[in-house]
C-alpha cells in the first residue's frame, strides 16, 4: 500500500442505501416488513400496473428529512420524484421511482476519524428518497426465483463527495452512518440482511494531477469488514493495472466475501443511460416550515453530542464515552442511572463489563435487561458507601439479574452487608495467627506471599463480607504486634 500512496491519491466516494423502518411501503399501503411469504406483500401500485397511482408515505419523507438534519444538510422544501428506467427481472415496473434533479436533502457533512486520532469532514452531496427493487434468488437449484415483496420498500440513498482517501475512513463513515440511523430510529442498520447497503466508487489519481482516474463501483459488501477488504482489494487491483501500463475500465464489481475477490458484474451505465424523467404520477414534495420545525423537534441527541457530554459532564475517558454511546438505548440507560448516583466512572465500569457482557451473552437489548436504571444506581451506591465489597457486589448483581429485586433488599435478606467494624474482624485475625504460628514466622521472615493466605482465610471465615482494605490493615497491625512480642 505504501508504494501506491507515494505515487497515487486514493479517491473513494460512498453511496449508502438505508431501508427506512416504516410500517408500509413508500407509495402504497403494503407492509414493508421483511421475512414474509415471497410475493405476498404486493399490490398493483408497487408492481406498477397501468392506471394505478402512487401516494407518498409521509413517514418516509419525515425520516429522510431527519437524516438530513442529523447530517447538517440543507433541506429542500420543494423536491421532485423522477423515474429511473432500467430493465432488471426484479423490477417489474421497468423503472424505479427515485429523486434526481431535486433531492430532499443536499450539502450535508459528517465528521469521521481518519485514524491516528485525527478527524476529517466528509461532504454529503445529497440524500434522496427512492423505492427499493425486488430480490432475485439464485441459490435454489438451476433456476432464479424472483421475490417482489421488497419492491416499493422505502430507501434513502446517502451520497458523499469522493472525500475518502482510505478504506479505513470509508468504514468509519459507514459505522457512523449506521449509528446515526439507529439513533434516529429510521433504519435498523442490519447490513447482513441488507437494510443498510453500501456501494463504493474507487479510483486512483496520480499525485499532483487535477484529473481523476476512471472509477469502478464496488457492490455486495455486506459487513464493515467486507467494505474495508473490498476497497483495499480494488485499490491494489487498479494499481497493478496502471503500473503495467493498462487502463481501468468503468465497471461495476461484485465483491465475493468467500473468495476475497471482486468480479465484474456489468459495465456501468452513466446517468443519461437511465433516461431519468419527472414522474408524471407524483406531485412535487413540499415541506412547510411548520412540518420542518416539527421534524426538527423530533431529533434526539446524536452520538457526537453524547460523546462530548459523556467526557465533559460525566468526566469519562474517551474510550468509555465511545463504548457507552455506541447504541442510543445504552447511552440513555447510563444517563438514567447517573441521575441517581454520582459515581459515574463506577457506573461506566460496571456497564462496560458486566452489563454489556450479559446483553451479549443473552442476545438481548438493554430494554429487555432485568435491572432497572434505578436499581442499578442502588447497587453502585451500596458499593460506593462501602456497604458491600466489590466481590459481594457481583453476587448481588447476579441475584438482581435473576429476581429483578433491588440491591438493598437482597443485601438485607441475605445478610451480605460488609463488615467494616474492626472489633468484629480483629478476633478473627488473632485466632488465625494463633492457629498458624509457623506461617506467621515465615511472614515475619519476609515471605510476603503468605500475606495473601491470611487475607484469604479472614475473607473465608467472614463469608467474604469483611472489608478487604480493613482486613489488610488489621493483619499488618497484628503482624507488628507479634514482631514486638
Ligand atoms: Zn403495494
Amino acid at each position: 500500500m505504501t508504494g501506491i500512496l507515494t505515487k497515487y491519491d486514493v479517491v473513494i466516494g460512498l453511496e449508502v442505501h438505508a431501508q427506512l423502518s416504516t410500517n408500509t411501503k413508500i407509495f402504497c399501503g403494503c407492509s414493508a416488513a421483511s421475512g414474509s411469504e415471497p410475493n405476498s406483500n404486493i399490490c398493483p401500485v408497487c408492481l406498477g400496473h397501468p392506471g394505478t397511482l402512487p401516494v407518498l408515505n409521509k413517514k418516509a419523507l419525515e425520516y429522510a428529512v431527519l437524516m438530513g438534519i442529523a447530517t447538517q444538510s440543507t433541506i429542500n422544501q420543494y423536491s421532485t420524484f423522477a423515474r429511473k428506467n432500467y430493465f432488471y427481472p426484479d423490477l417489474p415496473k421497468g423503472y424505479q421511482i427515485s429523486q434526481f434533479d431535486l433531492p430532499v436533502c443536499e450539502n450535508g457533512f459528517l465528521e469521521i476519524s481518519s485514524g491516528h486520532g485525527e478527524t476529517k469532514t466528509v461532504r454529503i452531496k445529497r440524500i434522496h428518497l427512492e423505492e427499493d427493487a425486488g430480490k432475485s434468488i439464485h441459490d435454489r437449484g438451476n433456476s432464479t426465483l424472483i421475490d417482489v415483496n421488497r419492491c416499493g420498500v422505502p430507501l434513502i440513498e446517502i451520497v458523499t463527495e469522493p472525500d475518502f482517501s482510505s478504506a479505513f475512513e470509508a468504514t468509519d463513515y459507514l459505522m457512523k452512518i449506521r449509528q446515526i440511523v439507529r439513533y434516529l430510529g429510521i433504519c435498523d442498520g442490519n447490513m447482513e440482511e441488507g437494510s443498510l447497503r453500501c456501494d463504493a466508487n474507487v479510483s486512483l489519481k496520480i499525485k499532483g494531477e487535477e484529473r481523476l482516474g476512471t472509477k469502478t463501483e464496488l457492490k455486495n459488501m455486506n459487513s464493515f469488514k467486507n467494505v474495508e477488504k473490498a476497497i483495499n482489494y480494488e485499490i491494489e487491483r487498479q494499481f497493478e493495472i496502471l503500473e503495467e501500463g493498462g487502463s481501468i475500465s468503468q465497471q461495476t464489481l461484485l465483491w465475493n466475501p468467500d473468495k476475497n475477490e471482486a468480479y465484474p458484474m456489468r459495465s456501468k451505465e452513466d446517468s443519461h443511460d437511465y433516461r431519468y424523467f419527472p414522474d408524471p404520477d407524483l406531485i412535487p414534495v413540499t415541506i412547510s416550515n411548520e412540518m420542518l420545525s416539527e421534524i426538527r423537534s423530533m431529533l434526539p441527541e446524536l452520538p457526537g453530542a453524547k460523546i462530548k457530554k459523556f467526557t465533559e459532564i460525566y468526566l469519562l475517558p474517551e474510550y468509555d464515552s465511545s463504548v457507552l454511546t455506541q447504541e442510543r438505548e445504552i447511552a440513555e440507560f447510563f444517563e438514567e442511572v447517573c441521575k441517581q448516583t454520582l459515581a459515574f466512572k463506577e457506573v461506566s465500569n460496571w456497564m462496560m463489563t458486566e452489563v454489556l457482557k450479559i446483553l451479549n451473552e443473552k442476545k438481548i437489548t438493554i430494554s429487555e435487561f432485568n435491572i432497572t436504571p434505578q436499581n442499578f444506581a442502588g447497587l453502585i451506591n451500596e458499593i460506593k458507601s462501602g456497604s458491600i465489597s466489590g466481590k459481594i457486589a457481583k453476587d448481588v448483581f447476579a441475584d438482581m439479574l435473576e429476581t429483578g429485586k433491588d440491591a438493598a433488599s437482597i443485601i438485607d435478606s441475605k445478610n451480605l452487608k460488609q463488615i467494616s467494624d474492626p472489633a468484629l474482624i480483629e478476633p478473627v485475625v488473632k485466632s488465625l495467627f494463633d492457629a498458624n504460628k509457623q506461617k506467621v514466622n515465615e511472614l515475619l521472615e519476609g515471605k510476603e506471599k503468605i500475606f495473601g493466605f491470611f487475607v484469604g482465610q479472614v475473607m473465608k471465615s467472614t463469608s467474604g463480607k469483611a472489608n478487604p482494605a480493613l482486613v489488610n490493615e488489621l493483619i499488618k497491625k497484628e503482624l507488628e504486634n507479634r514482631k514486638n512480642e
